[in-house]
């Protein structure tokens, strides 16, 4: 009987097994994972489940019955070693040998280290896990001193939750804005006001030089010459993506594991999906490694048609959304490159969307609060259809007539 082998075991893992047995695998199925719990929802630990509003019983993404029903031998706790591909096979770190015909490396991400002095401290956090969000909580109280180094969305998704659990909150950011990365000033400048306006001390252009531990103080050391006392803190710096496995194995890695338009890396038997996929989207003519589980869950569905001899085309707008006190912002594609941005709404009422344009074509919309200016900004992306920025920006034309 063929065998697919899953390494990695949560969002594009998940998706994979129930496109897989949907779409007519009856072979057998592995699934591996280090973690020690069956594949959970990521995206609350930096909100409900960090804030308490979400019980670790709600957060897992099948129920137990789920891999039961789809006949799937389940390896939770265990790390794949090593791959060898001219024997089809995976070497787990206890020596255990597993065949594959196909397989799907969905390795995800893991959390960016600051390589400064005192960061091993045990009230210094990175947040990835749902074991380094237990951890977490377990310090965190109404009278904690947290700091956040890094303001992207887990920092600010962090701090967030923490306001509303009563802590005092230092979010310090490098750059000169917050989400730098990914978002232009206007919606920076949404989030820093926001921040600031719930309790936030949100510095900018902040950067640390080292921590000290003494006593029980702990203290960060500023660029500046300034120090911040604190009781925990927690490094939302980004990610990196793991693509050491497949290196090794000679795969092709670049910003991530290198894949095509069905999701196969340079070897056609083993398919790379998820966070740790770098690969070609049609809308940007590029090579992207996207961090969204839509993006997660759109590259399982294209693995699993292919290994069941179905050629389905990885062809998704990236779609992104981000939860910060009663804030929730959709983003529909990316918006570097742009040479216009056409705001819809207003600021002050937290509900307003910004329109990035390249050529009168619609390249992205941020949305915030306003889930029909994400929904048909899309739409209007797909179409690519030639916009007037005055079209957007006038809240009196209904935005749907702007798809004609
Ligand atoms: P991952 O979820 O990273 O899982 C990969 C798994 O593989 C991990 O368990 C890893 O330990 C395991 N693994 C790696 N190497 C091995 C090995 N050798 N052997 C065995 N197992 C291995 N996305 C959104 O779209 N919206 C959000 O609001 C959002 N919020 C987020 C908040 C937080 C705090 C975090 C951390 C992420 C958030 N994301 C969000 C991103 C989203 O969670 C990821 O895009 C998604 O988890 C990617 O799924 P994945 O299956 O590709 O990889």
């Amino acid at each position: 009987m063929q065998s697919v082998v899953i390494i990695g075991a949560s969002h594009a893992a998940t998706e994979t097994i129930a496109s897989l047995r949907k779409q007519g695998w009856t072979g057998k199925i592995c699934l591996i994972g280090d973690e020690p719990s069956l594949p959970y929802h990521r995206p609350p630990l930096s909100k409900t489940y960090f804030s308490g509003e979400l019980d670790a019983n709600k957060l897992l993404l099948r129920p137990e019955s789920f891999y039961q029903s789809h006949n799937v031998e389940i390896r939770l706790g265990q790390r794949v070693a090593q791959i060898d591909r001219s024997a089809q096979s995976v070497e787990l770190e206890d020596g255990t040998q597993i065949a594959y015909d196909y397989l799907v490396l969905a390795t995800g991400t893991r959390a960016r280290q600051l390589p400064l002095d005192g960061t091993d401290a045990p009230n210094m956090h990175t947040l990835r896990t749902q074991a380094d969000v237990d951890q977490i909580r377990a310090q965190v109280s109404s009278k904690s001193k947290l700091l956040i180094i890094g303001a992207g969305y887990i920092g600010l998704e962090v701090a967030a939750s923490a306001i509303k659990l009563g802590a005092d909150v230092t979010v310090l950011e490098a750059m000169d804005r917050v989400l730098e990365r990914v978002t232009s000033e206007a919606v920076s400048e949404f989030y820093q006001n926001l921040h600031r306006a719930e309790g936030v001390d949100l510095r900018l252009q902040t950067s640390v030089t080292s921590f000290e531990h003494h006593n029980g103080i702990s203290l960060a050391h500023l660029a500046s010459g300034d120090t911040i006392e604190f009781d925990l803190a927690i490094i939302g710096i980004g990610v990196i993506p793991n693509s050491e496995l497949a290196a090794e194995a000679g795969l092709v890695c670049d910003n991530g594991i290198v894949v095509n338009e069905f999701t196969q890396t340079n070897d056609d038997r083993i398919f790379a999906i998820g966070d740790c996929s770098f690969h070609h989207n049609p809308f940007y003519n590029r090579h992207i490694r996207l961090e969204s589980v839509p993006n997660a869950v759109e590259q399982a569905k294209v693995a699993a048609a292919k290994i069941c001899g179905k050629d389905i085309i990885y062809d998704q707008l990236p779609w992104f959304w981000s939860d910060q006190y009663d804030v929730k912002l959709q983003t529909a594609g990316l918006c570097q490159g742009f040479d216009e941005a056409v705001i819809r709404g207003e600021p002050a009422d937290r509900k307003f969307a910004l329109f990035y344009l390249r050529d009168q074509q619609l390249l992205a919309v941020d949305a915030i609060n306003s889930p029909v200016d994400f929904m048909i900004g899309k739409k209007l992306i797909a179409s690519r259809l030639p916009l007037a920025a005055s079209s957007l920006h006038d809240t009196t034309i209904p935005i749907k007539t702007l798809l004609g």
